[in-house]
């Protein structure tokens, strides 16, 4: 036996308590649909929240960047690689979200992981909610401060926490609407416990920047916390691949917070900078997200949630309610049911599949042990019938099929 050997035993480890994970090769098939190993399927997997990915005018945006810009960036964007587009993007994000300054990156897991430590270091603290994602996480970790974890949304908790902490530096982490629950934080609360314990607060808005607030504006915008009402200690990070429909990620903020992180994160030094044909796709994605069609899109998201939300709530289906399945409240288009066990989540999933419906099943440790659940996330480009389809489907396995 070598170190090797323990690989297949690791492996079948995880398979038995039904953790493996498996991708699968997918093409778009036209509005919500994927072809999936050479089948049609209606997918309710995708954070592409405004139905954006395969717009004509991100795909128009592309073209006109490829012959301008070519392909790669080339080098950092301390560097050479720090093209017109990217920063003219980045104006353009700050305006959006009405705070003074931001900086555009590559992909949301790196910019987390790497900001955190830019802000903090050994000797200092960090409050992080049980529920953040995985890159906020790894993210304090990298950054050998003393994690203290509270329990979710326990903002009483994080108050205590924050006034018995002797390090001078205080960072509080917490997603915006968190990504496997579909609830939104307190934000106007986190942001008084940082004013009044001298911290400063780290906002992850993956989920919430397009479909949040004025015009998709997002999570800070929807409570007033942006232009005149924006505070000092807030550093807001939202993701471009998401309701976005293309890549990347930024932070917004306070002028010499901003300038602290483009002189101090690493990820951001030593990366290729984006191309810059993403970040015409991402100006392009701008202009329909702040205009009549970025309304009309999240009015009609709007729609498709109440719809699921009615054919799946207490009472109105009975095996529903005899399987014990439960909806968590969110008002965001990610739409949890929990199932409980492993198993039983996947067999649900299974069953959908059969049917034509492509519905995650999110197991542990992305989630509780005990709290395995579908995940169904919705989109613009959804229709009324479309979540009618998985209703249906849902209650029918709910009979066991
Ligand atoms: C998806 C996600 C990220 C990572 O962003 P990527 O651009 O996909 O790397 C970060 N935070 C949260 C809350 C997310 O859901």
């Amino acid at each position: 036996m070598t170190w090797l050997d323990d690989f297949d035993t690791r492996l079948a480890e995880r398979q038995a308590a039904h953790l493996i994970r498996r991708r699968r090769v997918v093409e778009p098939a036209g509005g919500a649909r994927l072809q999936v190993d050479g089948r049609e399927l209606l997918a309710f997997c995708s954070n592409d929240y405004l139905g954006l990915a395969g717009h004509p005018a991100l795909r128009d945006a592309v073209h006109a960047a490829v012959d301008r810009y070519g392909v790669g960036s080339g080098a950092s964007p301390m560097v050479s690689g720090h093209s017109a587009a990217n920063a003219a993007l980045e104006q353009e994000l700050a305006a959006f979200v009405q705070l003074p300054r931001a900086l555009y990156f590559y992909a949301g897991y790196a910019t987390n992981a790497s900001i955190v430590p830019a802000l903090v270091g050994p000797g200092d603290a960090i409050f992080s909610d049980a529920l953040n994602h995985a890159c906020l996480i790894d993210g304090a970790r990298l950054s050998k401060a003393a994690i203290r974890r509270y329990d979710h949304a326990d903002l009483a908790a994080l108050d205590a926490a924050l006034a018995a902490e002797p390090a001078r530096r205080k960072l509080i982490l917490s997603d915006a609407v968190f990504s496997m629950d579909g609830d939104i934080a307190d934000i106007p609360a986190l942001i008084a416990l940082a004013e009044r314990h001298d911290a400063l607060l780290l906002v992850d808005d993956a989920h919430g920047f397009g479909v949040l607030g004025p015009q998709g504006r997002g999570a800070l915008a929807a409570v007033g916390r942006t232009g005149a009402g924006a505070s000092e200690r807030v550093i807001y990070m939202a993701t471009l691949g998401k309701a976005r429909g293309v890549a990347g990620a930024f932070v917004a903020g306070p002028q010499r917070l901003v300038e602290w992180l483009l002189q101090a994160t690493r990820s951001y030094t030593f990366a290729t900078a984006a191309p810059a044909l993403l970040a015409e796709a991402l100006r392009a994605s701008l202009r329909v997200v702040a205009g009549e069609e970025g309304d009309q899109r999240r009015a009609h998201l709007h729609a498709l949630v109440a719809r699921l939300r009615d054919g799946l709530a207490p009472g109105a289906d009975a095996a529903v309610d005899a399987a014990g399945w439960r909806l968590l409240p969110s008002d965001t288009p990610v739409q949890p049911l929990v199932i409980g066990e492993n198993a039983p989540a996947l067999a649900v999933m299974q069953q959908l599949h059969d049917a034509g419906l492509w519905v995650p099943a999110i197991r542990p440790p992305t989630v509780a042990p005990g709290t395995a659940r579908l995940r169904i996330a919705l989109s613009a480009a959804h229709t009324l019938a479309d979540v009618d389809r998985l209703v249906a489907a849902l209650r029918r396995a709910a009979r066991g099929g």
